[in-house]
């Protein structure tokens, strides 16, 4: 854009009474209208003219979309409408699925949390989103509300390319859902920024390990990469080594290794593709060693 002052340019706001109503008219005005939740990237990208929108259709009062859930017997249900910071002061949370807390602490100010919520990070779909790995390595499935009903979408098949994702003209994310985690596991997200607040990661490892005794090691890892490729990325190929071979400092940076051949980063303002993959190397080291000296202290 070459406007000075840019500006949000006009659109109408939208609030639909129900899920059906809203999934009928993002349907029936595909390519002229947008869900939002916090709007912290709807707006930007609005104001900057890359978005342009007739309707944005506010989604976050929506059923369900309000509800912050812990079940022992179920799982985790944050709503899309819950923002970060109530994602950083349940309880609940802290307690069973701290991986999350620590994540979404990384995510710019107190001020942009008290909007920005986890489902609008992951529909936003950008491969440098912070919460999405720690979403990613605690399974998250996603519950879809479209002009046919509800479906669920697990996270790990859902993200298409920057900005894109599975989701068709009228659907709407509603909540994202985790299973019951392991016992005794223990998670790590390590972001480098270019600061200590308020920047996009430069490169992002989420790590989630726990104790598996049918694994050749006695371990599972699950570890995702952010800012290191178009979509963000899980590293099965890392995951195996730490499942295969005895778990020490050689297999740990065996598996830091795969997970930095695994990615394909690009030069930007933020760093060079070189920088960004051997920082991938030294910070999953880092995070898969600190998870283990935490799982072997716990047993
Ligand atoms: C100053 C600033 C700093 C930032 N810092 C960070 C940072 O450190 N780390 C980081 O990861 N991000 C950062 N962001 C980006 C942004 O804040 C996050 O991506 C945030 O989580 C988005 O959530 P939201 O609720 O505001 O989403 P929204 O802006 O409302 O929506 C985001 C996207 O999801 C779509 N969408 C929204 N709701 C739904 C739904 N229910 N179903 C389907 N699609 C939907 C929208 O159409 C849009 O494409 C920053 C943004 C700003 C402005």
């Amino acid at each position: 854009m070459n406007n000075a002052h840019p500006g949000l340019p006009e659109f109408d706001y939208v609030k639909p009474g129900s899920l059906a109503e809203a999934s009928q008219f993002l349907a029936e005005n595909a390519g002229r209208a947008r869900p939002f939740l916090g709007g912290t990237d709807v707006f930007v990208r609005m104001r900057d003219g890359f978005w342009p929108s007739d309707y944005l259709v506010d989604v976050k009062h929506l059923d369900g979309t309000d509800e912050l859930r812990f079940d022992p017997a179920f799982g985790l249900t944050i709503g899309a409408g819950v923002n970060m910071n109530r994602v950083i002061t349940s309880p609940e949370v802290s307690e069973h699925y701290p991986l999350l807390v620590e994540a979404c602490r990384t995510v710019a100010s107190y001020q942009l949390r008290s909007r920005a919520t986890i489902v609008g990070n992951i529909c936003n779909a950008s491969p440098a989103g912070d919460t999405i790995g720690a979403c990613l390595v605690l399974g998250g499935i996603l519950t879809v509300h479209g002009v046919d009903g509800f479906r669920q979408e697990p996270l790990e098949r859902f993200f298409v390319g920057p900005g894109t994702t599975t989701l068709d003209a009228g659907d709407i994310v509603t909540s994202v859902v985790f299973p019951i985690p392991p016992p005794s596991n223990a998670g790590k997200y390590i972001k480098l920024g270019r600061n200590l607040v308020g920047d996009l990661a430069i490169v992002g490892v989420s790590v989630f390990g726990y104790p598996d005794s049918s694994q050749p090691s006695g371990y599972r890892f699950r570890i995702a990469l952010a800012s290191v490729a178009p979509i963000p990325l899980l590293v099965h190929e890392a995951e195996m080594i730490l499942a295969n071979q005895p778990i020490d400092e050689a297999t740990i940076a065996k598996a830091a290794v795969a997970a930095m051949d695994a990615c394909n980063p690009i030069d930007d303002v933020r760093g060079s593709a070189r920088y960004r993959k051997l920082m991938v190397r030294n910070l999953t080291r880092l995070a898969v060693s600190q998870v283990y000296q935490k799982l072997t202290v716990q047993v």
